[in-house]
């Protein structure tokens, strides 16, 4: 698609509509109305060359500053015009620029960029030639509210510079703010405007001016009309009679397995092979069609180019939804491709609605369903996991099994030909099994369409994301700072956030993340903590861990430690997190939950970090707990650190839905990304 960047003027001129403070600017023409416009515009100016051959105009002598009369702009046209002239013969010249010289200020930049899945992304943070050094950026993905623009301005690590630092009077904030919505306005009405930089934008203790700004235009798109779709029935996923198309006896083959896992549907089976008269002890029909009764789901296993054929019988027999495990569609290019649509447009001739093709396809652990081929079905429970990769839904379907870790819904997406994320959330959604949701994401095409629909779900039920690809920060191509600075992985993290997604970097996380969430109290209502323990190690630990993970331990006021202090040992730690110590008992622990609930104005979590021994066993420490979590709207959240003796008081806690995780620092981080997603705090470790 065509590019192009507009001149300095141009983007003047079109920034200031926006009331983005720019300096004041006249093209000349000639050394005489140099003169003249400069002293119209008043001293000092700074002249340089207008031409769209030359863009980097001070490596052209094309730039003067600090010309203070009338005879030095005179002298600074003819200068500029020949030292143009001498660097690129060729180089059309329009004139030259006069504007006002701006005074040195507080170097930000502020940018914007089109990302290919989530559209407008907006960047604000230092600028100046040190941006790239620095990074100290933050972005949010169009439309952005005036408390966005607020937050963007505090989230910055500089953040000081503009408050006044050391001495410092502080800067024009306000004006930074307005500013900052200015630009964002002037992105959004601007549908050409494909990537732009203003940087500097130099911020002063009263207003700011853009020094420099580059806008790159690209040709206007053609609209993708967003048709929306109404949601898959939920009986479509609960149904009374399955077909396996490919069963086989044979142990070797896919449609042996997926038979397999299928033999404890409650519901009717049919293998249909046209080889065969039993399969795997089930009578075998030679075709879907010759099947008496009605078929509600159909699970294809038959090699790739007898999959239209099938597809169309499936259609015929009235069956609503066809599960295509086999691959060789689009993944395998142009003629797979090809397939794919002629048996997406097969289907839709007949209502069929398809998963996958190449994928897993599904697991219903509370309806006894399972069209994969895993080891061994998954428990029924109340999480959703919906999968962009098969081999992860291998590997968590085995590794819940250890970990006692049920499914309401496992969704292996495949190729989403037809049925994809979407339809697959709204189901979840709707699910009454499901109490939380678990996605596995590689790519999402259609960026603002996704967010629509998860911000819809994530009101009622809480989304955890893991997105892989995080390496690929800032390896695009970038045309301008801001292409740099912010990659595709930021953007997404962003758009999650925005969306109410939690982000996790790993599937135990997301997994703890999910449990934390499935509580009815849901997410905290601030960053602000106590940490109660018996283990003066741990306490250590959980201090560095907050502050990696963005998570605010609270300064005990003098009048809660007087309270603590009248049961607690004397060598007490008198702060936060609260040492109970080693020989801390039930009592201990009941009297210390007692002030601290009295006091829970103070707090919005608890961390309860415990470790066995023989004073206080784990189903003592774990009904403590519970009572605490009773007497406060707070959220208590806790880590029984230690082997099987902690197992008791673990499950007491689960039983009550109540996250209690085995590994201290995995308690913070994930709750540092919850609090990421409601709050965006700062935390040096969230992302690393
Ligand atoms: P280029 O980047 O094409 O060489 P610029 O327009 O960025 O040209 O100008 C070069 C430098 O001159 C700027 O980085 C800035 O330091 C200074 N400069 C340019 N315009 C102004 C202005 N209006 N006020 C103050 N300084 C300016
Ligand atoms: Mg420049």
């Amino acid at each position: 698609m065509k590019e192009w960047m507009l001149s300095e003027a141009e983007g003047y001129e079109i920034l200031a509509k926006y009331d983005i403070p720019v300096p004041k600017f006249k093209i000349v023409t000639s050394a005489e109305e140099a003169g003249d416009v400069a002293e119209g515009i008043g001293f000092p100016v700074v002249m340089k060359i207008v031409s769209p051959q030359i863009v980097h105009k001070s490596d052209a002598g094309g730039v003067v500053t600090s010309i203070g009369t009338k005879e030095m702009a005179q002298a600074a046209f003819n200068r500029i015009v020949s030292s143009a002239k001498e660097y690129n013969p060729d180089a059309q010249i329009e004139g030259v620029i006069i504007e006002e010289q701006a005074e040195p200020g507080l170097e930000l930049i502020i940018g914007g960029k089109t990302d290919p899945s989530f559209g407008k992304v907006i960047t604000f943070g230092i600028g100046g030639t040190l941006v790239e050094l620095l990074k100290d950026v933050t972005l949010r993905i169009l439309p952005v509210t005036e408390e966005d623009a607020r937050l963007m301005v505090r989230e910055i690590n500089s953040y000081p510079l503009i408050a006044g630092y050391r001495g410092s009077k502080p800067k024009d904030e306000e004006t930074l703010v307005q500013t900052i919505i200015n630009v964002c306005r002037f992105f959004e009405e601007n549908e050409q405007v494909k990537e732009f930089d203003i940087n500097p934008l130099r911020l002063y203790e009263s207003g700011a001016c853009a020094v420099d700004s580059r806008v790159i235009m690209t040709e206007k798109k053609k609209k993708v009309k967003t048709v929306s779709r109404p949601d898959v029935p939920l009986e479509y996923f609960n149904p009374r009679s399955v077909a396996v198309i490919g069963a086989s006896d044979e142990p070797t083959k896919m449609g042996y397995a997926v038979m397999h896992n299928l033999l404890h549907f409650p519901g009717q089976l049919y293998p249909v092979n046209n080889k065969r008269d039993t399969i795997q002890g089930l009578k075998a029909y030679a075709s879907i069609k010759d099947i008496e009764a009605p078929v509600d789901m159909a699970v294809i296993t038959v090699p790739a180019m007898h999959v239209p054929k099938v597809v169309e019988e499936c259609g015929e027999k009235g069956v609503s939804i066809a599960v295509v495990i086999t691959a060789g569609f689009k993944e395998m290019g142009e003629d797979g491709k090809a397939l794919e649509e002629r048996i997406v447009a097969i289907a839709n001739k007949y209502g069929t609605r398809i998963v996958g093709p190449n994928c897993l396809g599904l697991i219903v652990p509370p309806r006894g369903l399972d069209t994969t081929y895993v080891h061994q079905s998954p428990k029924p429970g109340n999480i959703a996991f919906l999968s962009q990769s098969g081999a992860i839904v291998n590997t968590v379907v085995d590794w819940s099994l250890a970990e006692d870790i049920g499914f309401s819904a496992v969704v292996s997406v495949g190729n989403q030909s037809d049925l994809n994320f979407f339809d697959y959330l709204r189901w979840v959604e709707r699910d009454p099994h499901t109490s939380a949701i678990i996605m596995y994401i590689e790519e999402i095409n259609n960026g603002q369409a996704f967010m629509d629909v998860v911000s819809e779900v994530t009101k009622t039920k809480p989304v955890i994301a893991i997105k892989s690809g995080s390496s690929e920060r800032g390896s695009q191509a970038a045309a301008s700072h801001t292409g740099s600075l912010s990659g595709s992985y930021d953007v997404y993290m962003e758009a999650f956030r925005k969306a109410g997604v939690v982000s996790v970097h790993t599937l135990t996380g997301a997994f703890l993340a999910a449990e934390m969430l499935s509580h009815h109290k849901r997410f905290p209502v601030g960053t602000r903590a106590v940490v109660v323990t018996n283990a003066g190690g741990f306490a250590v630990l959980s201090s560095d861990y907050a502050e990696r993970y963005g998570i605010d331990l609270i300064t005990l006021p003098p009048d809660v430690v007087e309270e603590l202090d009248k049961f607690l040992p004397e060598f007490w730690n008198k702060g936060n997190p609260v040492d109970l110590l080693g020989d801390a008992s039930e009592r201990r622990f009941e009297q210390t939950f007692e002030v601290l609930a009295k006091h829970d104005d103070l707090w919005d979590m608890c961390f309860v970090v415990g470790f066995p021994n023989n004073i206080l066993n784990s189903e003592q420490m774990a009904n403590q707990i519970l009572k605490l979590s009773e007497s406060t709207n707070k959220r208590v959240i806790c880590s029984l650190l230690g082997g099987d003796s902690m197992n008791r008081g673990r499950k007491i806690l689960r039983q009550h839905s109540i996250p209690s995780f085995e590994e201290l620092d995995f308690t913070f981080r994930v709750m540092g990304r919850v609090l990421w997603q409601q709050f965006r705090v700062k935390a040096p470790g969230l992302f690393n």
